[in-house]
């Protein structure tokens, strides 16, 4: 497994606890919106960070944090990545993993195995407009049994989709809540343009507030929970 970068301290990253975050290196997808391109596209790879640094940090931090946050690019892609999670239980953390769905089978054996304790899934777009939205060759039925993997997992769980204005019209959403049905979370996510994969989309917009209240009124029908950020 190849960690691109990490964060020592976060308060915003996993709900209600104080966490370090993770970022692995390489992801199949190529979201143009990506705001990480140097965990994504290989040229833009900086110096990876090791496996033992970031394990005796955590080690030092056992009565500081109280979970670990592994984020990406997309972890699930590093077969390698349940033996350094083991590692991370070990020392007593809670571990979230942010994760794009598109390895099931990875993802299963993580929940089977109690490696994580909390699945945050980003939906990228109605699944009929996967493979467009991500510039991948993604089998949306993967992103399908994942979605109902996590939603049947009993672990706490989040689904998001980061909201480009141009990529996803309101019918888009409401698809998306329909494919979401009956689960306890959704969230929407105003799209920023810091920095993106694609550079045409730093001028790329999003919805305003009040079309955004009016999304999560639409989509509360469907889910438990819906809120934007
Ligand atoms: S947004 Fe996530 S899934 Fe998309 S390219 Fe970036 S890391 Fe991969």
């Amino acid at each position: 497994m190849i960690i691109g970068g990490w964060q020592k301290f976060s308060l915003i990253d996993y709900p209600g606890k104080v966490s370090a975050v993770i970022f692995t290196q390489g992801c199949r997808f190529r979201c143009p919106f990506c705001h990480n391109p140097e965990l994504v596209v290989p040229e833009k790879f900086t110096e990876s960070v090791s496996i033992e640094e970031v394990l005796n940090f955590l080690n030092s931090r056992k009565n500081q944090l109280d979970g670990i946050v592994i984020s990406g690019g997309e972890p699930t892609v590093h077969s390698d990545l349940p033996d350094f999670i083991s590692q991370i239980k070990k020392l007593g953390f809670l571990v979230k993993i942010d994760t794009n769905g598109s390895c099931p089978d990875n993802l299963e054996y993580l929940i089977k195995h109690h490696l994580v304790d909390y699945v945050a899934m980003d939906i990228k777009s109605p699944l009929f407009k996967y493979k467009a939205h991500t510039n991948s060759n993604i089998n949306e039925e993967h992103i399908k049994k994942s979605i109902e993997m996590v939603k049947n997992s009993g672990l706490d769980y989040e689904f998001r989709t980061t909201v480009v204005k141009e990529q996803l019209s309101p019918e888009d959403l409401f698809a998306i809540g329909q494919t979401l049905s009956g689960s306890k979370r959704y969230i929407l996510q105003k799209f920023i343009p810091r920095k993106t994969l694609n550079e045409d989309f730093m001028k790329a917009e999003t919805y305003t507030d009040e079309e955004f209240d009016d999304f999560c009124l639409k989509l509360k029908t469907l889910v438990e929970e819906c809120f934007w950020r």
